[in-house]
């Protein structure tokens, strides 16, 4: 399932030599963060935000939702029903 493509990959090298590298094990370079965006929310808006805890994600996203979406507050059942909606994503 992948949402956003951020390179476009080859199957193939020259070599025929996998470019890719493994992620199955030993993948200590790969991080989990959290991660939302507006259009998961319902807006009509390209806002991503990632972080490591969703703490941090819905701080940020509760900033953006006051300055450009006109939400001063969310009220705590919305930010659960928010939450809900935050994914994991490798980095
Ligand atoms: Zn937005």
């Amino acid at each position: 399932m992948q949402a956003q493509a951020p390179q476009r990959k080859t199957g193939l090298t020259r070599r025929g030599q996998s470019a890719v590298m493994p992620d199955a094990k030993g993948d200590a370079m790969a991080k989990d963060y959290k991660q939302l965006t507006c259009r998961d929310a319902g807006y009509e808006c390209d806002f991503l935000v990632r972080a490591e805890t969703e703490d941090e994600v819905m701080e940020v996203a509760g900033g953006h939702a006051g300055r450009i979406h006109g939400m001063a507050n969310i009220p705590p059942e919305a930010a659960e029903q928010i939450k809900k909606l935050i994914k994991t994503v490798q980095v």
